[in-house]
Order: structure tokens, then sequence, then C-alpha cells
């Protein structure tokens, strides 16, 4: 491949888990890939060590007074990276000429607007940023198809799916290829065994600390939760156009199934491999070719039995909820993501304890009811007023 053909990559989240994961795989294929914009919110060393490293043409950072400090130090090392600033140039950035492929992986709703800047501009998109799936998924899917994005999942378990579906799989038709169902793997996270009084007590930071995976806050929460499993059986339903109903999570604590296909002759499909973000990085960023991604083999001897069992709803009341919104339609999804992000907040800032997590959703939900949403100005209405909601709810506790 000459130096003019590689592919120009744009990572939103760049210096978070996933854009870090993205910048390993980059960095070994030179010959494959370069950097067109690199963005982050707070964490500007780790930008400028990226900067430094891939030379993009473009950086965003939060605010101005960074960026300007930013432009100076990359000035006096040589480069000549532009350093924006804000909101409207990380949209701008997103769906700009200047790269083919871009990496969503901005954390949370603030991930929305530029990720479907992306994908108006017809671009292949790298999708970690489930929130804006569960936000907006039905104007998301319809611009997709209306300007000609491709969109493939980086989420583990989506990434699994879609290396299980046939080549004739439309979302359009999903059972026109003989599936049944789908099943989403999930680990349990780190508190699957933990009894429901323990639950009361957890911290943080065991909260945080996840068994199989390392991945940024807001998702380990996630997936102490079980909320990411939640939000990822609303993300499985749009990505491969399926009712609720056909998908189904189990718990696997060993994570090396990342997801399963079941078709209607009885033959289940699965995508086996360790569990590092590298390797459905690495997928995405090539297909439909294959590249290192840098991830070992896995040794089936070595990785001894698998286990898979029911979620227990009762402790993990997070993942009902999310079938219930989803089944609710409407507002209900941008509710049920709104306020999980405003319980997160409060728990990792030691204001909510965890099982308040899924007591303050469901309240949130209770008081919010359900409403059609015609458009993105209707989606971002409902995600500010649900935050008040459940931020009103938290403060009579
Ligand atoms: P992270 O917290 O490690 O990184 C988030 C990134 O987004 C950082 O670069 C941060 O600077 C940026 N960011 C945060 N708030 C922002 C804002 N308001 N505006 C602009 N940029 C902002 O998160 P992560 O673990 O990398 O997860 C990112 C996304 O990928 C999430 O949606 C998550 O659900 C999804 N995902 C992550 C993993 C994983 O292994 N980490 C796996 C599957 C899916
Ligand atoms: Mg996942």
């Amino acid at each position: 491949m000459g130096a003019d053909d590689r592919k120009r990559v744009t990572i939103l989240g760049a210096t978070g888990s996933i854009g870090v994961s993205t910048l390993d795989v980059i960095a070994r294929h030179p010959d494959r890939y370069r950097i067109a914009a690199l963005t982050a919110h707070g964490n500007v060393d780790r930008l400028e060590q990226q900067c430094l490293a891939f030379h993009p043409e473009q950086a965003v950072v939060r605010q101005a007074s960074a960026a300007a400090d930013l432009q100076r130090r990359l000035r006096a090392r040589g480069l000549n990276t532009e350093v924006l600033a804000g909101p409207d140039a990380l949209t701008a950035v997103a769906g700009d000429a200047g790269s083919d492929t871009v990496v969503a992986a901005i954390v949370g709703a603030a991930g929305l607007e530029p990720t479907l800047a992306a994908v108006r501009s017809g671009k292949r998109i790298l999708l970690a940023n489930k929130e804006s799936l569960v936000m907006a998924g039905s104007l998301f899917m319809q611009a997709v198809r209306e300007y000609g994005a491709t969109l493939l999942p980086l989420d583990s378990e989506h990434n699994a799916v879609f290396q299980c579906l046939p080549p004739a799989f439309s979302p359009a038709h999903p059972f026109a290829t003989g599936i049944r169902r789908v099943l989403l793997t999930a680990s349990g996270g780190p508190f699957r065994q933990t009894s429901a009084e323990a639950l009361a007590a957890v911290t943080p930071a065991e909260a945080c600390a996840h068994p199989n995976w390392s991945m940024g806050r807001k998702i380990s929460v996630d997936s102490a939760t079980l909320m990411n499993k939640g939000l990822e059986l609303i993300e499985a339903c749009w990505l491969f156009g399926l009712p609720g109903e056909a998908v189904d999570v189990v718990v696997h604590p060993q994570s090396i199934i990342h997801s399963l296909v079941e078709y209607v002759d009885g033959s289940l499909l699965a995508q086996l491999g360790n569990p590092d973000m590298r390797t459905p990085i690495a997928h995405a960023l090539a297909y439909p070719e294959r590249i290192d991604s840098g991830v070992n083999g896995l040794d089936l001897v070595a990785s001894g039995a698998l286990q898979f069992e029911r979620p227990d709803t009762e402790r993990f009341p997070c993942l009902a909820l999310a079938y219930q919104a989803h089944a609710a339609g409407g507002d209900a999804c941008i509710s049920l993501n709104a306020a999980n992000e405003v319980a997160v907040d409060a728990f990792l800032a030691g204001g909510l304890r965890f099982t308040d997590i899924p007591r303050l959703i469901a309240e949130a939900l209770e008081r919010l009811g359900v409403e059609s949403v015609v458009d993105l100005d209707d989606v971002v209405s409902r995600d500010r007023r649900a935050r008040l909601v459940a931020q009103e709810v938290a403060g009579r506790w």
C-alpha cells in the first residue's frame, strides 16, 4: 500500500480507554493508517503525547485556554497540528473531509452530536459510544442509511455478533437469513457473587475494579450494575434491526465468548478470544480484511472451563429497567440513559449508594412518563429534562 492510500482516522475521545487501545493498534500499521484528528476533554497532557507520536492535522480540547497552551507547546516541538476548542469544534472535526474513518469513543451523551456529524458525512464509523444509539437509535440508523455511512460496532459483544452474522444479513430483514436470536454475554461484573445486603456498601473503587476488562470509570460502574448490558441490548436492537425479544443475555464470567448468534437450525455461532478491546478495534479498522491487533491467540486449554448463568435481575434491576425502557419506546431510553449518567456520577462522587443507582433510575423513569421523539432537538431537550428530574429525585433522598 502506498503512503497516499493510507486511511485517515479521527479518534473522538482519544485519551480514554478505547482511544488509547485504538492508537496502540494503529501504531502497529503505519503503512495503513494515519491520524487526521484526535480529541480529548480534560487530559491535555496525554493528548500532547499522542500528538507528538501521531502528528494529527487537528486536535480538539474542551477549553480555549488549554487549546492555546497546547498549540504553543506543539509549535515549540515543530508540529503544525491545529488545536481547536469546544463542542462546536468537536462536531466540525468529526464531520471534516480530512478523515475517512471516525472512531466514536467519547463516553456518554456528549458523544451523540459529534458521532452523528460523522455519520452525516458518510464515513466509516467505528462505534464505541453506545449511549448515542441508546438515546437516538432511530434517528441515528436513519442517518446511516440516508448518508451512506458504514457503521461497524467496536463494543466487543456487538462486534462478535457482527462477525457471526452471514454476509447476506441486513437489519432491514433481520430474520431473512435464518437467525433466531442474538445472545449477548455479560461477565457479571465485580459483584456477581456479592449478596444483596453487601451491595449497599460497595465503594466506587470496588465497582471500578472489573475482573476481566480494563475500562473507563463510567462503563466500569455500568458493568457492575449490569446497566452496561442493558444499554448493549438496546444497542443490539438498533444495530441489527431486532426486537427486544430476540436479544437475550447470558452471564459468562470468563469473558472468553464475546457473544453468539442462534440460527433456526439450532446452530449457535460464537466469537471467542482473550478479553482485549484491540481485537474488535483491529477487526473494525481493517474490515473486511484482518490485521494484527497485538492480542495473543487464545489458549483454550489454559483458559479452562467456561461457565454460563442466568442474570440475576433481583440484585441487578438495571437490566430489567433497560428492557422495559426499550419496550416502552418514545423517549424512555433517553430518560434511562440520562438518569443513569446522573446516578453513576453521584455514586462516583460518593453521594449515592450503589443500590440507589437502579432506584434513582426507576423513580426518574416513573416521573418522566413516555413521549414520542421527532428530531435531534427533542432528543437533546428530553435528555436535559431527564437529568434535571433525576437530580431532583437524588436531592430529595
Ligand atoms: P473513558 O472515560 O476512558 O474515555 C472517554 C473519552 O471521552 C476521553 O478521551 C475523554 O477525554 C472524552 N470525553 C469525556 N467527556 C467528554 C465530553 N463531555 N466531551 C468530549 N469528550 C469527552 O471511556 P472509555 O472506557 O474509553 O469508553 C468510551 C465509550 O466506549 C463509552 O461509550 C463506553 O461505553 C464505550 N465502550 C468502552 C469499552 C472499554 O473497554 N473501555 C468497551 C466497549 C464500549
Ligand atoms: Mg461491551
